[in-house]
């Protein structure tokens, strides 16, 4: 498939372009490179810099690459900050993804892959988490992603749009052959900053909270390879091809795993400690949050390939051994 890759350079993004290629596949990049990395795509790989706002500009790409699916992985992702300035992500993540989807629609590309989030349950009404659960995101940023899951179900009925949006849980680890991983400036991921903390590249890792009704009193989040979800984004391709298609997908391991059990790994795999600091618990986190992606396993034939937060965890501190500057070092 001739796939666009909308946000490639970002993360997720990027894994799946390489994941993309694996598979056989032929993606185009359109990024803005605001968080993206140049670095982060081969040099092979077709590169557009472009803003979403700027809908000529995407449509002249949508021409020139005619691809098959779009993928949409562009977005602002600080929830702190979507409370803060709500402007600013209702704009880039919601009025954005609108001008995109409009320009696929008047050229008649009707395929599209959404990267949502298990932020649009909110505090969930059960774990683990079924696609089914109310939604009732509890900050901006998850409210962004809801409205455009919305938009899509109401664009599928007009107008024939296939679309899956998959909600990830929480994204970790990195390529381990690919050189490339995680590298967002600010960064506020557990994983790397406690990889940071290990070495002595970063302060000490704030414990966000230790008196959560959890076995060790810390968060329970369920972490879920960036291999693993950049696969499920082309497993979708033949549901896709059904128009009208409209299908929501956790994208979980489904294995609750601790913020102790976390720093565990991290040590183990650095053969260093992590200092910490414990402190209060962080605003809109709540005590718990795993997936049930049996949908994904069953419809998909979705598997994942690491479950275990250990090996996980290796792939992320390899990435940063070898690139303790993340893209810098490229
Ligand atoms: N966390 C922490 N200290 C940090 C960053 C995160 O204790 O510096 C905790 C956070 O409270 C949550 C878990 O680690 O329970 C994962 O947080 P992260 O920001 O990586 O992802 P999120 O779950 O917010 O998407």
């Amino acid at each position: 498939m001739n796939v666009l890759v909308v946000g490639g350079a970002g993360y997720i993004g990027s894994h799946c372009v390489r994941q993309l290629i694996l598979a056989g596949h032929r993606p185009a990049v359109l990024d803005n490179l605001v968080f993206g990395h140049r670095a982060a795509v081969g040099p092979e790989v077709p590169f557009h810099r472009v803003d979403l706002g700027d809908e000529e500009a995407v449509g002249r790409v949508l021409d020139a690459e005619r691809p098959d699916v779009v993928m949409h992985f562009a977005a602002f992702a600080y929830v702190g900050e979507s409370v803060t300035d709500p402007l600013k992500y209702y704009f880039n993540n919601s009025v954005a993804t609108l001008h995109l989807l409009r320009a696929m629609l008047r050229r008649g590309i009707r395929r599209f892959v959404f990267s949502s989030t298990c932020a649009t349950y909110g505090v969930p009404q059960g774990l683990p988490i079924v696609e089914g659960m109310p939604q009732s995101p509890i900050n901006p940023y998850g409210q962004t992603k809801l409205d455009v899951e919305n938009a899509l179900k109401a664009l599928s009925k007009a107008h024939g749009l296939s679309f899956a949006a998959f909600r990830y849980f929480n994204a970790a680890g990195a390529s381990p052959e690919g050189g490339i991983g995680e590298d967002h400036a600010p960064e506020t991921h557990l994983i790397p900053l406690a990889i940071a903390a290990a070495v002595g590249q970063g302060p000490p890792l704030k414990l966000f909270g230790t008196d959560y009704p959890t076995p060790d009193g810390t968060c329970l989040r369920d972490y879920v390879h960036v291999d693993d979800l950049s696969r499920a984004h082309f497993a979708v391709f033949e549901a896709l091809a059904t128009p009208g298609a409209s299908l929501f997908y956790n994208l979980g391991t489904g294995i609750p795993t601790s913020v102790r059990e976390v720093l565990a790994a991290v040590e183990r795999a650095t053969g260093r400690p992590v200092p910490v600091v414990e402190g209060p618990r962080r605003e809109g986190d709540p005590p718990a949050l795993y997936a049930d992606a049996s949908k994904a396993r069953t419809e998909l034939g979705w598997q994942p390939e690491y479950e275990e937060i250990a090996p996980i965890v290796e792939t992320a501190w390899k990435w940063h051994r070898d690139h303790p500057h993340g893209f810098a070092d490229r």
